[in-house]
């Protein structure tokens, strides 16, 4: 990053610039990711010590940091090696002892001559009931004990850096810090009290009572705030420079919507129709869209889309739509080609598996624009494939989409308009986080008459029961799931147990009953293996997460998940919605293997007691933390130092505002606060973010 400001450069030197730190102790340092100045400042101080003098360690109770002046009684040398050097005290209304181990007499005598008055920090504790301090922090006299912090911040800590190591490097941190300017807009630091940037450090560094290490205390939020202003602004930067990019205006007027609502056996609910509008809403603009369709399962999501494609059609372009799985593909492909075909559309499908012949007669028929519709895998984006006038892309239950992912697809595709689509309801804060370049559509509404899933938890130890009971319910005709336990991180590992599972079930439900699907399995044997089972063929398939996302079999409605507490609860709530699509009462089996720790079993019982997508996820989020509910590696959400997204998700809503302004108001980020708000860049080490000022 060549162009650093020249601001930052004292904050972004070598570690060992600082006092005490020499290169090994760098080392040291490394290891909980502090590398430059700029990493140790952010790392605050978690606690406080209290060094306030005190009367009497009588006043304290230990174990506890006290500060006394006392006068020095009689030294009792270590008699025998190993043991302590013990100096008796008196304070003003007790005595106590002072004990060191593997201590220098001259040096004991020199520092605390009896007779005389000293005061002493350290922990008092309780030793067969006589107090006592080991090795204070502190002796000085008492004319020079100003020297004691009064308050003393206490720093995590990794092997081999102490905290005094911690507080002396910190300190010449923070001198060679100086104050930046001002990237808040004044209305905001104002409202909230925040101080500047440097000031707030300093305060950070400086608590003087336990309360101003609190998150809401105005020098931390304010760092805090700075951390998700820096990921606000590079969405608004990833944003802005889409809807620079030209778009085409893509005005449907209706009337092949028309069509497809005038066969389709059910109304669209009011969320449905809403969320159609906003988003050819956005498409009518020639500015490029870019959006998000946030639906828990079973919302009704694919419907949504194909009104947007079919709006592509009307205005004389082509759309598509690219699914996560070979087997989402197939089904949109056989729920939507009928529908088309009422409206007179030519709906096509690409993957992987087409042949060379038939590829080819489908790029053809794409390049002339001979298919309106394409759906398909990631296929669907590869440099071949040439639209005559694509219009829309719709990018189906990609909540493994990041950022990143998203800022690559704008980079690659022209003035399309995008649409992303969701299935895992995401806590607000964290899509703002992680979807606030997009605008976004909510889904509120499940289509009417759903019946509620009865969900309950079972211990493997009953796998036997579960069983039979599986048996007997299949004999009245019902289809169910069995979900396969994740093993590990190898496919390969997943698919021998998932084969072990579906020969032990064979074995007890009868040979042509039950069917398989795994990722590793030939791509027309999942085919078949899926067909048969949405023909009600095969009554069970066993299956690894591929039908995790988006498979709709409406006859099924028994979930069974095998050592359910190994997965993610947006998991978990996206295999149950797998069931509970018909007209029967369904019913999901959590199983799992005892016995289950506090949380486990607290995250199951979420999962028991609602069906809310959106309560989930908020649990989720408090039992797992951010990264995980999002997918941290995949996500484009930043590890914030500062700021806590579980708590301070009103802050990243005013940031997202905040943001947007500022590059509304100074594109180019050249004005005053728009310079400012670079350096906050640079600070925050917003790479991808800069390079879109640069190139925009
Ligand atoms: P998801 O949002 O999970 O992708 P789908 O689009 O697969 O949901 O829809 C789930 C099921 O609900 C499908 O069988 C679909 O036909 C049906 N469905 C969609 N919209 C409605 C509606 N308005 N009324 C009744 N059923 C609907
Ligand atoms: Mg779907």
């Amino acid at each position: 990053m060549s162009n650093r400001p020249e601001i930052l450069f004292p904050l972004f030197a070598e570690l060992t610039k600082l006092d005490g730190v020499g290169p090994k102790m760098a080392k040291n340092f490394a290891k909980m990711g502090v590398e430059r100045p700029r990493d140790l400042l952010f790392v605050l101080p978690h606690s406080l010590i209290n060094r306030e003098l005190i009367t009497s360690v009588q006043d304290a109770q230990p174990p506890c940091v006290v500060t006394v002046e006392v006068v020095v009684g009689m030294h009792r040398p270590n008699a025998i090696k190993g043991r302590p050097y013990r100096v008796t005290v008196q304070d003003a209304k007790t005595s106590f002892q002072l004990v060191f181990f593997h201590a220098h007499k001259d040096w004991l005598n020199e520092q605390l001559p009896a007779g005389q008055r000293r005061v002493v920090s350290g922990k008092i504790e309780l030793f067969d009931g006589v107090a006592q301090m080991v090795h204070p922090d502190f002796i000085l006299r008492p004319q020079a004990a100003d020297a004691i912090p009064s308050n003393e911040p206490v720093y995590p800590l990794t092997a081999g850096v102490t905290q005094k190591t911690m507080q002396k490097a910190m300190a010449s941190a923070l001198e060679r810090a100086v104050d930046l300017p001002e990237w808040i807009a004044p209305s905001l630091t104002e409202k909230h009290g925040w101080p500047g940037w440097y000031s707030a450090l300093k305060s950070a560094h400086a608590p003087e009572k336990p309360g101003d290490l609190a998150r809401d205390v105005a020098p931390r939020q304010r760092l805090a705030y700075d951390e998700i202003l820096a990921h606000q602004l590079t969405l608004a930067l990833a944003r802005a420079k889409m809807r620079r990019a030209k778009g085409i205006a893509s005005l449907g007027n209706g009337h092949l919507r028309n069509k497809v609502l005038a066969v389709l056996p059910f109304k669209p609910t009011g969320a449905q129709l809403r969320s159609a509008d906003e988003i050819t809403g956005d498409m009518a603009e020639p500015v490029r869209m870019n959006r998000l369709l946030q639906g828990d399962v079973g919302s009704g999501k694919t419907l949504v889309a194909l009104m947007a494609l079919l709006a592509a059609v009307e205005a004389g372009g082509q759309g598509v739509m690219m699914a996560p799985t070979e087997i989402l593909a197939r089904q949109h492909l056989e729920g939507l080609q009928p529908l088309a075909e009422a409206a007179g559309v030519v709906l096509e499908i690409l993957t992987g598996r087409d042949k060379s012949g038939e590829r080819r007669r489908k790029l053809a028929a794409l390049a002339a624009g001979d298919i309106q519709i394409l759906v398909g895998t990631h296929a669907v984006f590869q440099k071949d494939v040439v639209f005559h006038d694509l219009r829309l892309a719709v990018i189906d239950e990609q909540h493994r989409f990041g950022v990143r992912q998203r800022m690559d697809l704008g980079a690659k595709g022209a003035a399309v308009d995008i649409l992303v689509m969701t299935a895992t309801p995401i806590p607000r804060s964290l899509a703002l986080a992680n979807y606030g370049d997009m605008d976004i559509s909510l889904l509120d509404e499940k289509p009417p008459g759903r019946l509620p899933i009865e969900t309950v938890l079972v211990s493997n130890t009953r796998f036997d029961q579960v069983v039979a009971r599986l048996k007997a319910a299949i004999a009245e005709g019902r289809q169910a799931y069995w979900v396969c336990p994740l093993v590990g991180e190898s496919e390969l590992v997943e698919w021998a147990a998932a084969e072990e599972r579906f020969k032990i079930l064979r074995a007890a439900l009868g040979e042509g009953v039950v069917g398989l699907v795994h990722g590793q399995l030939p791509a027309a044997e999942k085919d078949a293996a899926m067909a048969r089972f949405v023909a009600g063929e095969t009554k069970l398939l066993v299956a690894t997460t591929v039908i995790e996302v988006g498979v709709d079999v409406p006859s099924a409605s028994i979930m069974v998940i095998e050592q359910a507490e190994k997965f993610g609860l947006s998991q978990l709530h996206q295999l149950r919605g797998r069931v509970g699509r018909g007209a029967d009462a369904s019913t999901c089996l959590l199983m799992y293997a005892p016995p289950l720790g506090e949380t486990a079993m607290r995250r199951l019982k979420v999962m028991r007691d609602t069906e809310d997508g959106f309560k989930i996820a908020e649990e989720d989020l408090q039992l797992r933390g951010a990264g995980d509910v999002l997918g941290m590696a995949q996500s484009g959400l930043p590890r914030f130092q500062i700021a806590d997204l579980e708590v301070q998700a009103d802050l990243m809503k005013i940031a997202q505002d905040d943001a947007r302004l500022l590059l509304f108001e100074d594109p180019d980020m050249a004005g005053e606060r728009g310079k400012a708000a670079r350096v906050l860049l640079y600070l925050m080490e917003q790479d991808k973010a800069i390079r879109l000022i640069s190139v925009g």
